[in-house]
């Protein structure tokens, strides 16, 4: 049997800089701040639970916070809407801002867009926070997370009075469903193509893990996509795998994993004189410890 990691398996640079600050933050806190991470900080509950026996509080909003003084705030890889940047100063909290410089850009990007009097069309999840925290920099944004979404963008932008478009993306969202999408909406507005710009802001992070994905899950018999089941990054990876490998499963520890199933798998394909061969991704938010603890379960 082989067993196949993903390179690109695991932290990618921005959710690895969060981390990593904020255990530095917790494990140096000599002023004995009361620190809260505004979110969770990344998709893992073992990376969760790990900030928070160090000593940080995992909150939704600001109101949830009830101390007045010494309060900090980190602000976690999916960044957040300029109001609360607002809300944090007014209340005198200091920020810990670990907003990964890629969905910052994306943040200029409408904040540009918007003065220079642009309609966004924003493809990503609607509920996502990075999408909330890029909505929140727009002026007049439609949101277009599936096919259906886009007339309904097309016809808010014609009721907006305004001339022309900027497409931005979350950083995770799907490449191919992008560059579907992009036809459509040129060809819905095909008589104004010269006033739509297109800004693929989709992380490299994001591609290359696609792109492996869909490689090595061409390759094997058995894929295991490791991530947080609220993860957008891993949700993708999981629907890219099982487009080419159908034995495939998402988890989120090794726990889940069914070591029948694939001991039957495994005598099936060797029954057949073929090597078993098993590949493994993980999601952004999947420290390596997740990684190395189901490769080892499965050997
Ligand atoms: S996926 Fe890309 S944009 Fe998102 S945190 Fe990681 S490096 Fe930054």
């Amino acid at each position: 049997m082989q067993v196949i990691v993903g390179k690109s398996a695991g932290f990618c640079y921005g959710v690895e800089k969060a981390v990593n600050a904020t255990i530095k933050q917790l494990e140096s806190n000599q002023e004995k701040q009361h620190i809260y991470c505004l979110g969770e900080l990344v998709h893992n509950k073992q990376v969760i639970q790990k900030v928070e026996n160090l000593g940080a509080k995992t909150i939704e909003n600001l109101d949830e916070i009830n101390e007045k003084e010494n309060v900090k705030v980190i602000i976690r890889a999916h960044g957040v809407p300029p109001k609360i940047y607002k809300e944090a100063e007014n209340k005198k909290y200091q920020i810990l801002d670990l907003t990964c410089p890629n969905v910052l850009a994306i943040h200029t990007l409408a904040e540009n867009a918007s003065r220079e009097g642009k309609y966004i069309f924003l493809m990503g999840h609607k509920i996502h926070p990075e999408v909330i925290g890029i909505y929140g920099c727009c002026e007049k944004v439609s949101v277009i997370e599936n096919e259906e979404d886009i007339e309904k963008a097309v016809q808010e932008f014609k009721l907006s009075g305004k001339n022309k478009i900027q497409i931005l993306s979350q950083t995770t969202f799907s490449v191919e469903k992008f560059n579907k999408y992009i036809t459509i909406i040129q060809e819905k507005l095909k008589d104004r193509k010269q006033n739509i710009e297109v800004r693929n802001t989709i992380c490299n992070a994001t591609k290359q893990r696609q792109e492996e994905t869909e490689n090595l899950a061409k390759q094997v018999q058995y894929m295991i996509i490791i991530g947080g089941k609220n993860s957008s990054n891993t949700k993708k990876l999981y629907e890219t795998a099982k487009s080419k490998c159908l034995n495939t499963v998402c988890i989120e520890t090794a726990k889940e994993l069914e070591l029948n199933e694939i001991k039957k798998k495994r005598e099936v394909i060797e029954n057949q004189n073929k090597e078993f061969k098993i590949g493994i991704m993980a999601g952004a938010s999947t420290p390596k410890e997740s990684i190395e603890e189901v490769k080892r379960s499965i050997k």
